[in-house]
């Protein structure tokens, strides 16, 4: 499995609490270099495009009050086999399911305050990388 790349985001429940050192050092320790990091606050629109994917669920609307709640951190994660490695660090999206040792098991609220998201395929990691990044924005 060749580096790869894969979009993170530290969610509103997590800058809240000031765990965006804690997450960070989870995901380091886990063999992921952060190579692209910002923190901003999402608008409506652009959480809205993020998760288009998920429209037509019945929390979409409660997902996106949520992301635009607060800051995030924006960010691009590079490894072998960086996307399911992320998906492994991040666990299941509901804490409750999640394994020990996992960034949610540690640090989610429930399974809408969950304090990660991680891209889910190769194609919608270029498609999030490229929302919020630049090429210029990241230096391996
Ligand atoms: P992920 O890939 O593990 O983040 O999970 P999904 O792609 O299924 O869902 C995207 C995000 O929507 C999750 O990370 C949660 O923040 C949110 N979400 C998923 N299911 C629920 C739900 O039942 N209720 C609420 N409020 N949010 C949810």
């Amino acid at each position: 499995m060749a580096v790869q790349r894969t979009f993170s985001i530290i969610k509103p429940d997590a800058t809240e609490r000031n765990l965006t050192g804690a997450i960070n050092a989870v995901i380091e320790k886990a063999g992921l270099r952060i190579i692209g990091q910002r923190r901003i606050q999402m608008t409506r629109a652009q959480a809205e495009r993020f998760y288009a994917v998920h429209s037509a669920r019945p929390f979409f609307g409660e997902l996106v009050d949520f992301m635009i709640s607060g800051p995030v951190v924006v960010q691009v994660l590079e490894a072998e086999d960086a996307i399911t490695k992320y998906r492994e660090v991040m666990g299941a999206t509901n804490p409750a399911d999640a394994a020990e040792g996992t960034i949610r098991k540690l640090f989610a609220k429930s399974i809408g305050e969950n304090s990660v998201h991680g891209s889910d395929s190769a194609e919608n990691a270029a498609l999030e990388i490229a929302q919020f990044f630049s090429e210029a924005d990241l230096t391996s």
